[in-house]
């Protein structure tokens, strides 16, 4: 036989969270058919950004694919010439690919990055069906052209050396518009 408090009062105080809670404001979310807005620096998908003029930032260097602890991040650089340039200076990625599959969104790519060529979005719907999909291609990963930019290959509009778009001389804004953290 327990004691009266036990047998009374224990009973009811073990529903108090769930009255409290009744009479409060539903904070449910209608996901997917409300989309909330993320933290500003939430860590969604990637994004490969360009200058100004539409060359692209990345150098090909692979820095952010040996910083990766999931080893999600494959690049291939190769070489710019006169007649088909991607970016300023010697190189750019031919090939960048990130594995969505592998990917914690941990940012440690983001930081190794020596151009800011690579930041994060805020998209966050990185789900699909089938694995080949979660395997994301430059093509998906770079920023989309805004008015101004020219589609690379194309030569340097910005200055004469990749070290006018480095040194912060430019005379237009230095960071591509739309880039994420
Ligand atoms: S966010 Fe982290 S896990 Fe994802 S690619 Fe970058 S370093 Fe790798
Ligand atoms: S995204 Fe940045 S770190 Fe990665 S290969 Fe391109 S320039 Fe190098």
């Amino acid at each position: 036989m327990g004691t009266l408090k036990e047998t009374y009062w224990d009973p009811v105080a073990g529903f108090g969270v769930t009255f409290r809670t009744m009479f409060r404001k539903v904070v449910t979310e209608q996901y997917p058919y409300v989309k909330e807005k993320t933290a500003p620096r939430f860590h969604g998908r990637h994004q490969l950004n360009r200058w100004p003029d539409g060359l692209e930032k990345c150098v090909g260097c692979e820095l952010c694919a040996w910083a990766c602890p999931a080893d999600a991040i494959y690049v291939e650089g190769a070489s710019n010439t006169d007649d088909e340039r991607f970016s300023p200076g010697e190189r750019y990625g031919r090939v960048y690919q990130i594995n969505y599959l592998r990917c914690i969104l941990c940012g440690l790519c983001i930081e190794a990055c020596p151009t800011r060529a690579l930041t994060m979005t805020n998209e966050y719907e990185l789900a699909d069906d089938n694995r080949a999909d979660l395997i994301y291609e430059k093509s998906d990963l770079l920023a989309p052209l805004l008015p101004g930019m020219e589609q690379p290959p194309h030569p340097m509009r910005l200055g004469d050396d990749e070290g006018d778009y480095y040194r912060g001389t430019l005379s237009v804004g230095r960071q591509s518009a739309g880039e994420g953290q």
